[in-house]
């Protein structure tokens, strides 16, 4: 059985929070993800240019991951995937979030309380009108979510990320 942790108020704040951020209109100039992310050292994969992304991506997984959008809540892959297992970038293939840090939010989206080590690189996000902390792929730039200060103790951190950033790979499974 689930705790209740907050009422339903709770949860459609978060869910407001977590559901406007900007997607990415067709033939609108996108946000360049890997820009950012060459700020913080991170590897050579995060200077494709997007033509490289988009010839590599599904086009909703490219929406998402490269012109930071955000998949409706309750729609993706793993925000109710309760396996034992490792979730990696949708992009590079690199692991990311841990399912025994995988929790239930109530949001719709697959939420961690923590990212694997050096995995992830934050950065702040003034879109939508609101001051976030987006999280990206600290190995290729690609948009994942954001991390709300919100989560269960004791760390207290909410990773809310869409499920099209991820790949789920099943503990102990050979690639
Ligand atoms: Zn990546």
């Amino acid at each position: 059985m689930t705790a209740i942790t907050g009422g339903s108020a709770r949860r459609l704040a978060r869910w407001l929070v977590c559901v406007s951020a900007l997607g990415c209109l067709p033939g609108a100039p996108a946000r360049d993800a890997a820009r950012g992310q060459q700020q913080d050292g991170s590897a050579e994969a995060a200077s494709h240019p997007k033509e490289y992304w988009r010839g590599k991506l599904d086009p909703e997984v490219y929406r998402i991951t490269r012109c930071s959008g955000t998949e409706a809540p309750f729609t993706g892959k793993y925000w109710n995937n309760h396996a034992d297992g490792i979730y990696r970038c949708s992009n590079c293939g690199a692991p990311l979030f841990d399912s025994t840090d995988k929790f239930d939010s109530g949001t719709g989206w697959p939420s961690f309380t923590r990212s694997r080590p050096n995995s992830v690189s934050r950065r702040q996000d003034t879109s939508a009108g609101m001051v976030r902390e987006e999280i990206v792929c600290k190995h290729c730039g690609a948009h994942l979510g954001h991390v709300f200060d919100d989560g269960p103790a004791p760390a207290g951190q909410r990773f809310c990320v869409n499920s099209a950033s991820l790949t789920f790979e099943k503990r102990g499974a050979k690639k």
